[in-house]
């Protein structure tokens, strides 16, 4: 049998919250009790928010709360190359083009779009993609691009579609609506998702599938917010030639007021519970283990 594989993979931009305990404890707790191994990834990206000093918290907290987890630590930043290789093989397959539209001139073109009756939005509520690069001239493209003005790649979603047919998952927890089982996956609700932009050479989705498959992740266990975005991870995994995780989204823990917890809440911060004399028993009775 195959050795099951699980991984926390938190982006060092912030403390860790009471979700990410529960992300954390589920997945050591899985990998010991299936015989499997426990992996801890960096999701850096974006150098703009991410600091070296978040990164050594993680480890801070994640050691206190009695978690033990293979080296090296897989930093995402450190592998640029490999979602570079990944996004010129989806560019291979003609399923990528540059979008040059700003923030401002989306807003604009969703406000425009909105007088004839409502734009669709992505599952995260951002409007989808309402904007015309794909029929740019390749021609005007590159000399925009060599000109240096900020772009987006995009990926043509409906093309990708088309490439890799109907797609499929194993959920082994539950989405929001109680979805389990084998599900379809949807990619077509993001519309033309970014897979990289001039100032970060890649994006959340391009290299979470990239790291799962390099580092042969075999369940995916993560937050219920990220249910949705498995759509678009199993489109990218079928045109990559990526192999299939299983995957199991948890519950979310959230605040007073029923919002989901956010990073820059103090209280729920793992080590402002500690300052205040909380265990790691504790802990683990507040994210209901
Ligand atoms: N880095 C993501 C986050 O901190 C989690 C990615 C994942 O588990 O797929 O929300």
């Amino acid at each position: 049998m195959v050795q099951p594989v699980f991984r926390f993979a938190p982006s060092p931009n912030g403390f860790l919250h009471l979700g990410h305990a529960l992300s954390a404890l589920l997945n050591c707790e899985l990998a010991a009790a299936n015989g499997g191994r426990f992996l801890l990834r960096m999701e850096d990206i974006d150098p703009t928010r991410c600091r070296s000093e978040y990164e050594a918290a993680i480890c801070e907290d994640l050691d206190w709360l009695g978690l033990a987890w293979e080296q090296p630590v897989r930093r995402q930043s450190e592998h640029l190359d490999a979602y570079a290789a990944a996004l010129a093989r989806l560019d291979a397959l003609g399923l990528v083009y540059a979008s040059f539209e700003s923030r401002g001139d989306v807003a604009r073109l969703v406000a425009e779009r909105e007088t004839q009756g409502p734009w669709p939005r992505d599952p995260d509520g951002a409007p989808l993609y309402p904007g015309h690069s794909q029929a740019l001239p390749a021609a005007e493209r590159a000399r925009r691009m060599a000109a240096g003005e900020p772009y987006a790649l995009r990926l043509d979603v409906s093309a990708a579609m088309e490439v890799a047919g109907p797609l499929m998952w194993d959920e082994h927890g539950a989405g929001p609506g109680g979805e389990s089982g084998r599900l379809a996956a949807d990619p077509a609700q993001w519309g033309d998702v970014v897979l990289a932009r001039k100032d970060i050479p890649t994006s959340y989705h391009v290299s979470v599938v990239v790291d799962d498959a390099l580092q042969g992740i075999t369940e995916v266990v993560r937050g219920q917010d990220l249910f949705a975005a498995t759509s678009i991870h199993r489109l990218l995994q079928a045109l990559l030639g990526l192999p299939e995780p299983a995957y199991r989204h948890h519950r979310l823990i959230r605040d007073d007021a029923g919002r989901k917890l956010s990073k820059s809440t103090r209280a729920t911060a793992l080590r402002s519970l500690r300052a205040a004399g909380a265990t790691p028993a504790d802990i683990r009775r507040l994210v209901g283990l």
